[in-house]
């Protein structure tokens, strides 16, 4: 049997925790595969994917910086890689080169997981940052058919999405108001982030039947995650997000039913904690 070869292409990409993951299924799964790291500079990404099967891969992740990159050169998208105008997940189809967008499947599907019925009827969402991972959770969001509002420090950037989505653009200053009405409130901004400074939100007028989820992962549980739980409310990491995502890519390489089980995260988790300065 002909070892199926999939990799992550970034610059830099040392730090990549997808090997770990797809290492871990391949192996759990008893898959005859690989999953690599490929360091590609701006300029070496394009001959690379629009010859992937010659270099011998059956598809990949793309990370910083060559998402929007991918998005242009592939043939085909999916709709959420249409719809967000980047492309994370790469496959052949038929010999042709796919793009899709793994996150929104990964945001959502974590959301599912770790607060079940979020989903209130008349759901009512309130996402901070309009960067790539603020499209996700707005496009996913909207999707599942919350009311979705959006927030982010350059307001023309939320606009930008409103226009887009069908959602509501807002300023940080409305966030006190919009707090009051919110369901699920979704950290996407790269504020609590290690090395960065804190997202500093009041959570005082929150539901408290609200739940609070955080796409950053490093640290673990974030300074909104701490403030949140200590409030009573439901709280979501973002690691769920990394790892429910990458299981997209994974069946489109090597098939089989790749699951996100306790054991693969306490082993991202103990990666993670090592890695992050106290
Ligand atoms: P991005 O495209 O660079 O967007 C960054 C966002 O953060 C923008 O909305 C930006 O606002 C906002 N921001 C940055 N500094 C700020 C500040 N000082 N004050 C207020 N807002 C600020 O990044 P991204 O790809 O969306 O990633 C955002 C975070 O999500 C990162 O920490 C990343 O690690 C995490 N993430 C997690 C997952 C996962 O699987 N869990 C997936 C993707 C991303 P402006 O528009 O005003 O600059």
């Amino acid at each position: 049997m002909t070892l199926r070869r999939a990799c992550v292409m970034g610059h830099p990409v040392a730090h990549s925790r997808s090997p770990m993951i797809h290492g871990y299924w391949l192996k759990t799964l008893g898959i005859p595969g690989a999953y690599e790291l490929k360091d590609l500079t701006a300029e070496a990404f394009p001959a690379f994917i629009t010859n992937l099967a010659g270099n011998g891969y059956v598809g990949g992740n793309v990370t910083v910086p060559h998402k929007e990159a991918a998005f242009r050169l592939v043939a085909g998208r999916d709709e959420a890689a249409e719809a967000i105008g980047a492309v994370n997940t790469l496959w052949l189809e038929n010999g042709r080169l796919m793009g899709g967008n793994s996150d929104t499947h990964g945001f959502i599907a974590n959301l599912d997981e770790r607060a079940r019925g979020w989903d209130v009827p008349g759901c009512r969402a309130l996402v901070l940052g309009a960067g790539g991972a603020g499209r996700s959770a707005v496009y996913a969001l909207k999707r599942r058919g919350a009311e979705v509002h959006v927030v982010n420090r350059t307001v023309s950037r939320a606009q930008d999405l409103a226009a887009r989505f069908g959602v509501r653009a807002h300023g940080f200053d409305a966030v006190p108001r919009l707090l009051r009405d919110t369901d699920v409130l979704v950290n996407c901004t790269s504020l609590g982030l290690a090395g960065k400074p804190p997202l500093q939100i009041d959570l005082g007028p929150l539901k408290p039947s609200a739940v609070v989820y955080d796409v950053v992962y490093v640290p673990l549980e974030t300074g909104l995650l701490a403030a949140a739980r200590k409030r009573g409310h439901r709280t979501v990491d973002g690691l769920g997000m990394l790892l429910q995502q990458a299981g997209f890519g994974f069946r489109k390489w090597f098939g089989g039913n790749p699951k996100v089980t306790p054991e693969l995260r306490a082993m991202v988790e103990a990666d993670i904690v090592a890695k992050t300065p106290k």
